[in-house]
């Protein structure tokens, strides 16, 4: 067994013992003596930065979200840890870049219906963790980490599944054009709907399927309301196909899109109605966040990054900045944050609040954010490493960022460039990444690198598992 296997299940096993005892004590396991709080994790799928009206979009309504934001921390500095799907999953899910894991590819980017693989099970993931705790756990959405048995979520820490398990434009019934992609119809998209490991339908109706898996969240609520819980809802939308309930067509100024984020922000509303009916609303940290950036190529059916530049794919701003919301009422500090955040942050946050170990036998990227939102103190994280696949095309530090390679997304022609020396930009005082300012600033290159180097020096020998976790199949459902 490799020693990183069998930690994985010493820390397993500790965290069984410690739920039985927990049991005993009621779940009056937090320092206060209080209930350990609920989890609530909204997760879309390609929301742009500048979608939502609390982030400054003109006729998209999302008044749920709007409220949220200023009962709550609006973070404008928040980052995926990837450009694309999967490997940001990862890093959500394990607090650490998607290349620890080896959930990341330069070859195929993501997974497909046809990958064999998936998040290895010696993999700690937030429910696993929670799970020390007694938690009650649900994946509710998107999972996108390996559809075969053993990488589904209820083979990482979750009590159930319910969702389409990978990309909603996958196992299509034939070559689409972008043009059909932005008329779609369910059954185009061969995708399955699964509960637990099961297929339950083919293809999934989607044109449903915001206002199902918020049914199933509900659902999962008013069960557990009497122990901790953590929800992860992770939505397919808006991620093209794009599709909308009945109710929501037509009814958007923005059209087709802003009819399906007007949804998801109809889908925010019921959950916290179902948080407030229940009297859980003052126990539950809900966070608001995205996988990645707006597809853009898909014209006026993609999102918007607002000022930011670029989109999904790219490690621009565009793609991996994503509008973020914590709520708590009464225990958030309300307000706009604009310190540095980070998706691989919300592990060691919820870890803290449960009163739940991190992994202590392996890196952990993430940082435990609690000081920001409950003391008013600094965001902990001051850098980030903007991965493309398994290479390091940028790394910020403090408002610095230095691009090393460039490259646009999904297009005929991804005009990669290498660059020496890198870009440099102050992303502060120009977040849409326009002005250059390398020459002025060779120190701060020069810093950056230096980070950069001591970042590699963490990641150790090449993972034999890096190319082999997005594998070509065939391991069809
Ligand atoms: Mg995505």
């Amino acid at each position: 067994m490799k020693q990183s296997e069998q930690s994985r299940r010493t820390f397993i096993k500790t965290a069984a013992a410690g739920s039985a005892a927990l049991a005993l004590s009621g779940f009056m396991s937090c320092a206060d003596g209080k209930k350990p709080p609920n989890f609530v994790l909204i997760f879309c799928d390609d929301l742009g930065y500048g979608d939502l009206g609390s982030f400054g979009h003109p006729t998209i309504r999302t008044p749920n979200l709007d409220r949220m934001a200023v009962e709550g921390q609006r973070w404008t500095q928040f980052y995926a840890a990837a450009p694309v799907c999967t490997p940001s999953r990862a890093a959500l899910m394990t607090g650490r870049y998607p290349v620890r894991s080896g959930m990341c590819s330069d070859k195929r980017g993501v997974l497909f219906p046809d990958s064999a693989g998936g998040l290895p099970e010696t993999e700690i993931t937030i429910a696993t963790a929670l799970k020390s705790k007694s938690y009650a756990t649900a994946c509710v959405g998107k999972w996108h980490l390996g559809h075969l048995p053993q990488y589904l979520p209820t083979s990482h820490g979750f009590d159930s599944y319910f969702g389409i398990p990978y990309s909603n434009d996958m196992d299509k019934i034939r070559h689409m054009s972008v043009k059909d992609e932005m008329d779609p119809k369910p059954e185009y998209y061969n995708v399955p709907l699964m509960r637990n490991e099961e297929v339950i339908e083919r293809p999934a109706k989607q044109g449903e399927i915001t206002k199902r898996y918020t049914e199933e969240a509900v659902q999962f609520i008013q069960t557990n309301k009497d122990q901790p819980f953590f929800l992860y809802l992770a939505h397919t939308m808006p991620h093209i196909p794009l599709f909308r309930s009945k109710q929501f067509k037509g009814t958007s100024r923005r059209g087709y899109y802003g009819d399906v984020i007007e949804e998801i922000d109809w889908s925010v509303g019921e959950i916290v109605r179902t948080l407030k009916k229940e009297g859980l609303d003052e126990n539950t940290l809900v966070v608001f966040t995205s996988d990645n950036g707006p597809w853009l190529l898909f014209d006026q059916h993609g999102g918007s990054a607002g000022p930011l530049r670029n989109g999904k794919g790219t490690t621009f701003e565009g793609g991996m900045r994503e509008p973020t919301i914590f709520w708590w009422p009464g225990k958030i500090q309300p307000g706009v944050e604009m310190g540095i955040g980070c998706t691989m942050d919300v592990m060691p946050t919820f870890c803290v609040l449960a009163g739940a170990d991190m992994p202590d036998d392996r890196e952990i990227d993430g940082k435990d954010l609690s000081g920001t939102l409950f003391k008013g103190k600094e965001s902990p994280r001051e850098e980030m490493i903007y991965y493309r696949g398994q290479r390091v095309y940028a790394a910020r530090k403090g408002p610095y960022k230095a691009h090393f390679m460039t490259e646009l997304s999904y297009q005929r022609d991804n005009q990669f460039k290498l660059h020496d020396p890198p870009l440099l930009f102050n992303i502060e005082e120009d977040p849409s990444e326009k002005y250059n300012i390398a020459a002025d600033y060779p120190k701060v290159i020069k810093e950056i690198q230096k980070m950069v180097e001591q970042h590699r020096k963490t990641l150790g020998p090449p993972s034999d598992n890096l190319v082999e976790r997005i594998k070509e199949g065939p391991a069809v459902l």
